[in-house]
């Protein structure tokens, strides 16, 4: 018997003992395909010598000195590459250990900024529905996605939603995208305008939604309309890009394809690759500056924040990114991948839509393709197909939809950016065999 206290209380996973590439495999030696990075998370795959020699090397240097005694040098190095990188504006890096401890930090900057700016009255936060931006309570309380927040209620804190971005369920027939963009995006507005702007620290958004959506890219023009907004009722944009940031949609931060210039981001998952525990919320200058000619202490801390070795292996993954050019492959593979699953499942009566960027994407499943009914609550697929391709030797992400009722299950892929032609195709072959044992 386990002691481990596993989410699943009623299911007992298999001991997993390696991986290579992007493969796993468990004690008995049965491999599985990462055809989700985990949780869009091992963006190297698994076993990179790099990487690995960059943690050992640290962890001989320093394995761990407290920030509030140290800096250290990967951490110097790593905050120095990812704001070289950074959208226009981004000044600061605050490291933690994971994408719920960044997206609850940017929201604690949110309301420090303004405190510290003397409008002490802006502490009401907007997010999307249908979002996910963490388990803790801050940042569970900005996410939209009704299943986990649900017998949490009463702790969390009062964070209005508006409706998401989300074309294939939301777009009118007779609307242009770029039209859908720009009236998706005024939800943002109306909703300021209904609490009083003065009231407002922040919107909250994923650049492409993860989780809870299964990769929806936003409609053109959406976040140049959403910047536009924030501009004129002051209102500061952080972009949670923990799921689709540091490569996942082929360019290293997500936000830069849709030419957003946010005031905070949060990153995660592919920034460690999974080789350590790290996260990072960046901001601009200005709010740093607030805060420096202010009080001079951001009140928020971890212990493990700015950890050396988890920096250490950030550095690495980063630097492996683009070292090895792995940015262009993602778009190479993320268009293959895509075009495959068109070709396998682009007429399957239960698959709805099929979308994404780079090697980010979603494929929703519904009851009934033609007037998009998901599949009712007490039939959900995701959970089979979870069950099928794991059988079959894949690991996928799969979800259920929750944005009032109305969206299908999906499945989530998110493969290592070194994938192959020949595994994207295995990948699909498996995808497909899960598929139809759950439907
Ligand atoms: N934000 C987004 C967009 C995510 O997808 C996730 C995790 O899936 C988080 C935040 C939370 O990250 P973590 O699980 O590392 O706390």
């Amino acid at each position: 018997m386990s002691h481990v206290f596993a989410r699943h209380t009623k299911i007992h996973p298999p001991v997993v003992a390696s991986g290579k590439g992007c493969y796993l495999f468990d004690q008995s030696g049965k491999q599985y395909l990462d055809g989700s990075g985990g949780a869009a998370v091992s963006c190297l795959g698994h076993g990179d010598t790099d990487v690995i020699a960059a943690v050992k090397a640290q962890l001989d240097a320093i394995a761990f000195a407290h920030t509030g005694f140290f800096t250290s040098e990967p951490a110097e190095a790593l905050a120095d590459l990812l704001i070289s990188r950074a959208p226009e504006g981004i000044d600061r890096v605050y490291f933690v250990s994971g994408g719920s401890e960044a997206t609850e930090a940017a929201i604690k900057l949110a309301r420090q900024y303004f405190v510290e700016k003397g409008e002490p009255k802006r502490s009401r936060l907007i997010a999307r529905k249908q979002s996910y931006h963490g388990n803790t309570i801050g940042a569970l309380s900005a996410g939209g996605n009704e299943w986990r927040r649900a017998q949490f209620g009463p702790l969390l804190l009062d964070v209005s939603h508006i409706d998401p971005c989300y074309d294939y369920r939301l777009r009118q027939a007779d609307e242009t995208p770029e039209a859908y963009g720009l009236r998706a995006a005024n939800a943002l507005e109306a909703e300021i305008l209904r609490v009083g702007p003065e009231t407002v620290m922040a919107f909250i958004a994923e650049p492409v939604v993860g989780a809870t959506s299964g990769a929806v890219p936003p409609a053109p023009g959406y976040f140049k309309r959403i910047r536009e907004i924030c501009d004129r009722y002051g209102v500061l944009l952080i972009l949670d890009e923990v799921m689709c940031g540091m490569g996942r949609t082929g360019t290293l931060f997500a936000s830069e394809q849709d030419d957003v210039r946010p005031d905070i981001i949060a990153i995660a998952k592919g920034l460690g690759g999974g080789y350590q525990p790290l996260g990072a919320m960046l901001c601009s200058g200005e709010i740093y500056r607030a805060i420096e000619a202010g009080s001079g202490f951001f009140q928020h801390g971890h212990t493990y924040m700015g950890h050396p070795t988890a920096c250490a292996a950030g550095l690495a993954v980063v630097g492996a990114i683009e070292e090895r050019g792995l940015l262009p492959k993602v778009e190479d593979m993320g268009l293959l991948l895509r075009a495959g699953l068109q070709e396998r499942f682009g007429e399957h009566p239960h698959i709805g839509d099929i979308r994404g960027r780079g090697l980010f994407v979603g494929v929703e499943l519904v009851q009934d393709r033609e007037t998009k009914q998901p599949f009712a609550p007490g039939d959900r697929i995701a959970p089979k197909i979870k069950t099928a391709t794991f059988d079959a030797g894949l690991i996928c992400y799969p979800m259920s939809g929750t944005i009032d009722g109305r969206s299908g299950d999906h499945v989530l892929l998110a493969p290592p950016y070194i994938i192959t032609p020949d595994q994207v195709g295995e990948l699909i072959d498996k995808l497909a065999i899960g598929i139809h044992a759950a439907t």
